[in-house]
């Protein structure tokens, strides 16, 4: 007789994945263009370690998110795929090569983010202004938005980034308050908050996201809107959290993407300039659209 596999009571309560979750498979010359870029170039890809689903879409049209400052962080986000530890020493000459692999992929927006670098007095901040200064010289015409961690409110350390301006500044909430001390542990809602709205009183262009279907209520998605806009927030991204693997936080429920549109129009209506709202979407999807 046919053994069929053991499920446990929680694995039958979890949400199936639904029809409208389709990942495209990567492939094309872009596709291969873009991996060899940042092979040779010994660099590290959000999208790769945070085994983005968008990959195919994103890679196959030529551009990547590049994660700077190695691919090991100091935090244990309960939603993120990459690597928990403690870093090695971080590499003073990937800013560089950060600006070479923007060149050769020819793209008219990057999108750099990084690990968290609790650990270093500075923590990465002069990496990335470094990296900012470096894509600017070597890619005059690109725009540049940056995907940054909180600075623990060490503000100097954020303004010797933003004193760099980049073109939009971004840091993601990924969940309303309540869900803090599962999702973000080691961060404070309000700390960045703080950090969004001495963002935009430095005079740029702030971008925020989270994550829908880890457990928070529509209400608590429309407080976070109403904090976001009080502190200065331009756009908005929301999307679906998807579990990486099985040792990371478990889905909550999956939003119909009516739901997420719903979101998108009371966006809007809050006043967000941009608002970018789908069950595939992430802070780095379709970026190029919200700059201007
Ligand atoms: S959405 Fe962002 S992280 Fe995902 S593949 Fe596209 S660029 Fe990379």
């Amino acid at each position: 007789m046919l053994e069929l596999p053991v499920v446990s009571k929680e694995e039958k309560r979890r949400p199936s994945k639904p029809s409208w979750l389709k990942i495209d498979l990567p492939t094309g010359s872009n596709y291969t263009n873009v991996k060899k870029i940042v092979k040779e170039n010994r660099l590290h890809t959000i999208c790769e370690d945070g085994r983005c689903p968008n990959m195919g879409e994103c890679w196959g049209a030529g551009t990547a998110t590049f994660m700077i400052l190695g691919n090991v962080c100091t935090r244990s986000c309960s939603f993120c795929a990459v690597a928990t530890g403690r870093p090695g020493t971080y590499d003073t000459d990937e800013p560089y090569r950060v600006a070479e692999a923007v060149r050769l992929m020819g793209v008219k927006h990057c999108v750099i983010t990084s690990v968290n670098r609790d650990e270093l007095p500075d923590k990465g901040s002069t990496v990335w202004a470094a990296t900012i200064r470096e894509v600017k010289k070597q890619n005059p015409e690109t725009t540049i938005e940056t995907l940054i961690p909180d600075f623990k409110a060490q503000w100097d350390l954020l303004y010797m980034l933003l004193d760099e301006r980049p073109d939009v500044v971004s840091h993601n909430m990924e969940t309303v308050e309540r869900l803090y001390r599962v999702v973000r542990p080691q961060a404070k809602y309000q700390r960045s908050l703080e950090q969004i709205l001495r963002t935009k009183e430095y005079g740029l262009r702030t971008k925020s996201g989270a994550m829908m279907g880890c457990g928070e209520t529509p209400e608590e998605v429309s407080k976070l809107m109403d904090d976001l806009r009080t502190h200065g927030c331009d756009v908005l991204t929301l999307g679906q959290y998807l579990q990486p693997t099985k040792m990371h936080l478990p889905v909550a429920e999956y939003v119909h993407p009516e739901q997420f549109k719903k979101w998108e129009n009371e966006g809007l209506e809050k006043g967000f300039l941009f608002v970018e709202s789908g069950p595939m979407v992430r802070s780095s999807y379709h970026a190029e659209k919200h700059v201007r």
